[in-house]
């Protein structure tokens, strides 16, 4: 196991609760719980049961306040360390007084994660177990989080050691070759390493072409409502997030004059970014709105450009025309219910077109799966299914394994030196194993686990 001093940290978050949680995991959580915690009942605590008592300072017997804790001992806790948690009151300033007096028996303050990382460590999760359980915390929608929690329960990781079996495997087989070369190279091993190899590389490339979907899911989409004023674009921001009543987050705008708001789009995180929120000296501010929706474009993955069935085609259209060029636009004709008097010139031929009406709701549904589907081509993901990397550093070291397979089939084809074969066998294993924390260099790891927040 992994030896290491004791830390200690807040778990949740800042601020005044119902209870606030510090936790503590080392060689010292169960002397440390022994000079604090008195239990309401005398004797020890045994693991694993909760205990009801005061927190007390052992330099002058003071009380800081009453708690209920309990005592994990290794392997059975999250870090597979002996963890002790401490559920005092949520207030700000009695978690810190008890974190503070933690401190002071030999723990040090926990880094960012590094409980996860311990846990990673000391081998109670592989390493894209554990970069799930970030996602797990900031998961916002139904698939997000699916796809998180299938990664932490180990999905993703079962797949990843079925590739890593078969290269192992077919590596075994040549090395067993170049172990005894006076043997018939001919040997049977020939088409079980190229079946065992393309296997592999096959489930490479079904967990990469997950990736965008993966990523998509875990970081949303940013849809920017734009057009001129009056057309009804804040009317349709509030007509999603009533009618998905599925609002996730409220993100403060990153201008005073932006709305920013996340909806639930059929399980895909979607920020909505409208710029009617501004409305005083009308003429400016109308300029200024379309200012501010210029600026954002190029920041959306999607723009919807929404207009007034029941006014013409002008020139503010036309600003927002030009500014568009080169964008995903969904065209989306609102006030429907109105006598239609709009024609759209051809330049809108390209884009797919939506009319809706806020005022009744028609259209709403369909608007919201062209807004899907612009970003997910085919049915909804199937959240209970669905297991695929998510990570950026997940999927490079998959094309770095899959780039490495490729050469090796190739060469291996062509009757290459099998020590040189090899190389790119080992390589490509190699490569695999960073994904799940075997060969992941220190650095890479602590950049991983900055990630997470204090007491994770
Ligand atoms: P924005 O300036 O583009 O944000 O437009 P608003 O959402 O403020 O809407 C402008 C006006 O159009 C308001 O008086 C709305 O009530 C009205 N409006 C919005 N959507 C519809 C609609 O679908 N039908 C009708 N008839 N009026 C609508």
């Amino acid at each position: 196991m992994y030896i290491s001093d004791t830390i200690a940290a807040i778990s949740t978050p800042v601020g005044e609760g119902g209870i606030g949680i510090i936790r503590v995991s080392g060689e010292n959580a169960r002397k440390i719980a022994g000079f604090i915690f008195v239990p309401h009942k005398s004797g020890g605590l045994k693991s694993h049961r909760f205990y009801y008592g005061r927190i007390i300072n052992p330099a002058d017997g003071t009380c800081l306040d009453e708690a209920m804790v309990v005592l994990m001992l290794a392997p059975k806790s999250y870090t597979a360390e002996d963890v002790l948690e401490i559920q005092c009151h949520g207030g700000y300033l009695v978690v810190q007084k008890i974190l503070e007096l933690v401190l002071r028996q030999g723990a040090r303050l926990a880094e960012p994660g590094e409980f996860t990382k311990r846990a990673f460590l000391n081998g109670r999760l592989d390493l894209v177990q554990a970069e799930a359980v970030i996602d797990v915390i900031r998961g916002k929608t139904e698939a997000a989080l699916a796809l998180a929690q299938h990664q932490r329960e180990g999905l993703l990781s079962r797949k990843i050691a079925d590739i890593k079996e078969g290269i192992a495997e077919s590596l075994a087989l040549i090395e067993s070759c170049l172990d005894f070369p006076e043997e018939d190279i001919e040997f049977a091993g020939n088409a079980e390493i190229t079946n065992l190899v393309g296997n592999s590389l096959e489930g490479i490339d079904t967990l990469l072409r997950g990736y965008s979907e993966g990523k998509l899911l875990r970081e949303g989409v940013s849809v920017l409502i734009a057009g001129k004023p009056n057309v009804g674009k804040s009317s349709l921001l509030n007509t999603l997030l009533k009618e998905k009543r599925s609002i996730v987050t409220s993100v403060p705008g990153t201008t005073r004059d932006i709305i920013e708001e996340v909806v639930n789009i059929k399980g895909l995180p979607v920020k909505m970014l409208d710029t009617a929120g501004i409305r005083e000296a009308r003429d400016e501010i109308e300029q200024e709105g379309v200012r501010l929706a210029l600026e954002k474009i190029p920041l959306a993955d999607l723009v919807l450009f929404v207009m007034d069935a029941s006014r013409t085609f002008d020139s503010e259209d036309l600003l927002l025309l030009d500014a568009v060029e080169g964008k995903a636009v969904l065209v989306v004709i609102n006030k429907c219910d109105l006598p239609v008097i709009l024609s759209l010139p051809p330049e809108f031929s390209a884009w797919q077109t939506v009319e809706i009406s806020t005022a009744t709701g028609y259209g709403i549904d369909k608007l919201c799966n062209q807004i899907y589907a612009t970003f997910f081509h085919g049915d909804a993901v199937d959240a209970r299914e669905y297991v695929a990397v998510s990570l950026a550093r997940q999927r490079d070291v998959l094309i770095r394994s899959a780039d490495s397979l490729r050469t090796f089939i190739k060469n291996f084809n062509e009757g290459l030196n099998l020590e040189l074969v090899a190389v790119d066998l080992r390589d490509a294993l190699n490569a695999v194993g960073e994904l799940t924390g075997e060969t992941t260099a220190d650095d890479i790891l602590d950049l991983i686990f900055q990630r997470f927040c204090i007491g994770k």
